[in-house]
């Protein structure tokens, strides 16, 4: 029987001693659970692991045990590289050069791009953490304490606390296994989303009362001078995308952050039925049906309009 990509990550973590471990820029908790619990799992087998975030931890996940460890570069060392939760390389930053190819690619975006050796891709599954929370047990990496609040954290939130459509009853069954290896579901619940700073609720505001309805799409902006004026630390929407999406008079969701490096990134969301995937693949980006982003090169106004023409057809 041919070897299966999942077999083949096996044989390739059984016969290396180091790697790379690496994911997203603007990393969210599938990016920073799903390094940290391969990194761990990999470290408890007595591997020489290396854990890349090229943006760092975000505070609202340094509360789990081991992020410490993610350093915001690599050492130059030869290693196995091993990229999770990116579509494509570029989504990884600088941290792997151009021209190098990583070893695996473990991913569930429907628009990912096989860029890798082997590629253990799984667009039905509803975060990598949930793909590693399977994947360790069968390489023969045990799952600690530490490894489960890792993989839980970013199935958490990935499915937004278990309420969007890709949570399944196999997602339920796994975030209870991952509760049993001792990841207390409630707390990292808490602190993965029902928290935010001050700062983050009056940037909210400014992209709140910008915001602009037609024929079932909502869409605003946030602008370099509303993080300013609020002090907000963050070159992300601080979620305001997910908030937007309870509105029920629509059913495709985007919101424009400008950036200081002449790009705009945009982030769509859009109900069950609706793919925005496909769009943000159009403008170099990529993700979901019903989440999807992409950063584009242009000033607000011209992206605004390119994103919107884009984006209405989808409503016909
Ligand atoms: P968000 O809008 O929250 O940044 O991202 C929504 C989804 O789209 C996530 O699955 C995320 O990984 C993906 N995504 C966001 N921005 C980009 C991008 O620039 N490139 C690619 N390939 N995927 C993106
Ligand atoms: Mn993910």
């Amino acid at each position: 029987m041919p070897s299966t990509p999942a077999d083949l990550a096996r044989q390739t973590i059984a016969q290396n001693e180091r790697f790379l471990v690496v994911s997203h820029l603007r990393p969210d908790g599938d990016a920073v659970g799903s390094v940290l619990g391969l990194g761990l799992a990999l470290q408890a087998a007595g591997k020489d692991v290396l854990m890349v975030l090229e943006d760092g931890v975000p505070k609202s996940y340094r509360h789990l045990t081991g992020s410490e460890q993610i350093v915001r570069k690599a050492d130059g060392r030869d290693r196995c590289t091993i990229v999770t939760d990116c579509s494509d390389q570029s989504r990884v930053g600088s941290v792997i050069p151009e021209d190098a190819q990583p070893v695996l690619n473990i991913d569930h975006h429907n628009t990912n791009l096989n860029f890798a050796a082997i590629n253990v891709v799984d667009s039905d599954a509803a975060a990598t953490c949930q793909m590693l929370a399977v994947l360790l047990p069968a390489w023969g990496l045990p799952i600690s304490r530490e490894v489960a609040e890792a993989l839980l954290t970013g199935i958490i939130t990935d499915t937004i606390g278990f309420r969007v459509a890709s949570t399944s009853p196999a997602v339920l069954r796994t975030a209870a296994d991952l509760f049993e290896h001792g990841a207390d579901l409630p707390t990292l619940y808490a602190k993965a989303l029902l928290r935010r700073s001050y700062e983050a609720v009056r940037y909210w505001g400014a992209g709140l009362s910008a915001l602009k309805l037609e024929n079932r799409l909502l869409w605003t902006r946030l602008t370099l001078e509303d993080r300013r004026a609020v002090n907000y630390p963050g070159r992300d929407d601080a979620d305001l995308v997910n908030i937007l999406q309870t509105v029920e008079d629509a059913d495709v969701f985007v919101v424009f952050i400008e950036q200081n490096d002449g790009t705009v990134k945009v982030s769509w969301r859009a109900r069950p039925g609706f793919d925005v995937s496909q769009i943000a693949l159009h403008f170099g980006g990529g993700g979901h049906k019903p989440a999807a982003g992409a950063s584009i090169r242009g000033s607000l106004d011209v992206v605004i309009q390119k994103v919107l023409t884009a984006t209405r057809p989808i409503l016909r």
